[in-house]
Order: C-alpha cells, then structure tokens, then sequence
C-alpha cells in the first residue's frame, strides 16, 4: 500500500503538535498507509525533526494565501487563508490516491477503508450540509487536477476565503451527484455537532470514528492535568468542553506519546507555557483572543505601568501578567464596557 497514503498540513509549530497527534493516532490504529505532512518553511526545523519520526514523509510546500480578508472575516477566522496552502496536497503525484486530514482531528480507530472512496468523497459540513466539510476527504494526486485548482483559486477565489469554499466550488456537485462521497459523519465529527444536536451525537456518537475540533479553540489551546487526565476548563462556554472526553483524549495521545519526542528534541511541552500553573487557557489563546479584540472593537487596554510596546513583547513571550493587568476577567470587563 505504498502509493496511498494520509496527508495533512501544518504551517507553524502549533498545528505541527496537532500533526503529531493526528499521525500518532493513525500509527497506534495500525494503518497500513504511508503518513505525509506537508509544512511551511515556518514551522521549525526542530519541530519537522520530530515531525519525521511519526510521519515517512516531511514536505517542505510555500504557503498559498488567499489573502481574501473579507470573506475570511465573515468566518471570524482571518488566520484561514493559509488554508490554500492544502491545495500542495494535490502535487504529491507519486500516490495514486490519499486521504487528507486536517492537523486538527483526531482517528479513535483503523480507517483503512476510506481507501475504496473515489474523490472527491467527503463528510456534509455541520454548519451547511450540502457543502462537504474540507477536515477529511478522499481525493486522488494528480498534476492536472492542482494546476486546474491552482487557477481556479486565482479566476475564482473562494467564498469563504478558505480552502473548503475553494474546493465546494471545483467540485461543485458534491451534494447532489453520487451517495457514496457523501461520507458518513462519524469520520468527520465536529465538536460543534456535539452541542448544537447533543440527542443525536448520544445516539451515534459512540461510533465516530474521526473526530474534528473545528473552530477557533484547538485542543492545543488548552491546560491537561495528566494525573487526573482531564482538560482543565471552567465556566467559559467552549464546544470541546461540553463533552470533554474526545479532547481528554487528544491530550492522552499528546502526553503519552507526543510530548516525549518534542522534550527529547528540545521542543517545550506546552504551546507558549507561562509556568502559571492555574491558568485555564493557555497564554496563546488569551493573546489571540486580545488581538481579536483590538481588531474587531478598537479595543483600548487599561493604561499600562510598562509602556504598551514593552506589554506587548511580554505578550509575545508568554510573559503575560496574567493575574493582573492582563487577566481574562479585565479583558471581559473591557469589552463589556465598551459594548454597552
Ligand atoms: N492550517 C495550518 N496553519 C494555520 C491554519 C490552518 O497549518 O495557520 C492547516 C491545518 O492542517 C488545519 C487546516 O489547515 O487543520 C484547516 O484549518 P483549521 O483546522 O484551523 O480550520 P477549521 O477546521 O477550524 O475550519
Ligand atoms: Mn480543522
């Protein structure tokens, strides 16, 4: 089975520990397919070391940008237009047919029999069923096929920015030409599924076979207590949390076999740790959620001791004063300020 094989992407060093994760659950469910990631010149070298030990094969791509920021806003998610960059997985003509993943799900068994899915197969999207969701999908490498893309993405753009409206486009009878790409949504369960239909995922939920933490809080973004081994989380509202149990075992995944290899190649545990042992999110997230702030609502920080330019790099260190200035709780209280 050398010429199929699992592909997924990652652009920088956080969605690369996604990609470890993803391709250490494939390897522990046996997968008798190759693994390739394809990376950005971002993502350290480090990091591709390690990469190189789960994955056979580590693909240095560029990144392709939609640089579409106004659809990309209606999605909340300016970060997506690096999506494009997917598209690379189309050029990895010496497999006769792959099944890419996103760096952000996670395989609870062996899903070898994708394999018998013609392209382009696909799980319905939970936010609009008849566009495919682009987490998972069967496609075939071809040359032909990523020029046509390539220049699809240039005349056409995509409607939402990202590479799941590019790629609703191009194959753009999905929903309607043949049941059998429709794949079931086991192999591509959202977190979102879990709460805005929460009967039916204690109906089937049991059978995911593939789980997705789609949208803006990544597993990544949280804090793991490994003795108790369970995400730490509290009254914030955040999908993966109202069923804690696929990202429990993400983190599992992450602890037991993911975080060695990076202490081993010198690569911190926790994304951006701040060594703030009670923090519910991790630094990363509160910095995007500040930055988020500033952009959408001009939002003003209280006046700072350090100057705003020193608050800032602290930030980006990881140095964030937490408990203090920077607390999620002043940060709320500004913007509910301001929203009133
Ligand atoms: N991705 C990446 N770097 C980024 C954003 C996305 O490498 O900055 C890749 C990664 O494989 C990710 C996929 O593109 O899983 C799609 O993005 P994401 O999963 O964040 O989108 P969502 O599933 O939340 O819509
Ligand atoms: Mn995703």
């Amino acid at each position: 089975m050398s010429d199929q094989a699992f592909v997924t992407l990652a652009t920088n060093d956080l969605y690369g520990k996604g990609a470890l994760v993803l391709g250490t659950s494939l390897r522990n469910h046996k997968t008798t397919r190759q693994l390739v990631v394809l990376v950005s010149p971002q993502v350290s070298n480090n990091m591709r070391a390690v990469l190189g030990k789960i994955f056979d094969e580590v693909v240095l791509v560029n990144v392709l940008d939609s640089k579409d920021s106004a659809h990309l806003a209606m999605i909340k998610r300016p970060e997506l237009g690096v999506t494009f960059t997917k598209l690379h997985c189309w050029a990895l003509a010496r497999y006769s047919k792959c099944i890419f993943m996103d760096a952000d799900t996670l395989v609870l068994c062996n899903i070898d029999e994708l394999f018998e899915r013609e392209e382009l197969s696909a799980a319905p999207d939970p936010g609009w069923p008849d566009c495919f969701n682009t987490g998972v999908f069967v496609y075939r490498p071809s040359i032909e096929t990523y020029n046509e893309l390539l220049q699809f993405s240039t005349e056409k753009g995509s409607f939402d920015g990202g590479d799941q409206g590019l790629l609703n486009s191009f194959f753009s009878n999905w929903a309607t030409a043949d049941i059998n790409k429709h794949l079931p949504f086991i192999y591509n369960l959202s977190s979102v599924a879990i709460y805005s239909y929460l009967p039916a995922f204690k109906q089937y939920g049991a059978d995911a076979k593939v789980v997705h933490f789609l949208g803006n809080t990544k597993p990544w973004n949280f804090s793991y207590n490994p003795k108790t081994r369970c995400v730490i989380g509290d009254s914030h509202d955040y999908s993966s949390l109202t069923h804690p149990e696929f990202l429990n075992m993400w983190w599992d995944t992450f602890t037991t076999s993911v975080s060695p290899l990076l202490t081993e190649h010198g690569i911190s545990k926790e994304p951006r740790s701040s060594g703030t042992q009670e923090l519910i999110l991790s630094s990363n997230f509160q910095e995007e959620k500040l930055s988020e702030a500033v952009s959408q609502l001009s939002f003003t920080p209280p006046p700072p001791v350090v100057s705003s330019e020193e608050r800032r790099k602290k930030w980006e260190q990881g140095q964030a004063d937490y408990m203090g200035e920077d607390s999620f709780q002043n940060i709320q209280k500004k913007l509910d300020a301001y929203l009133n």
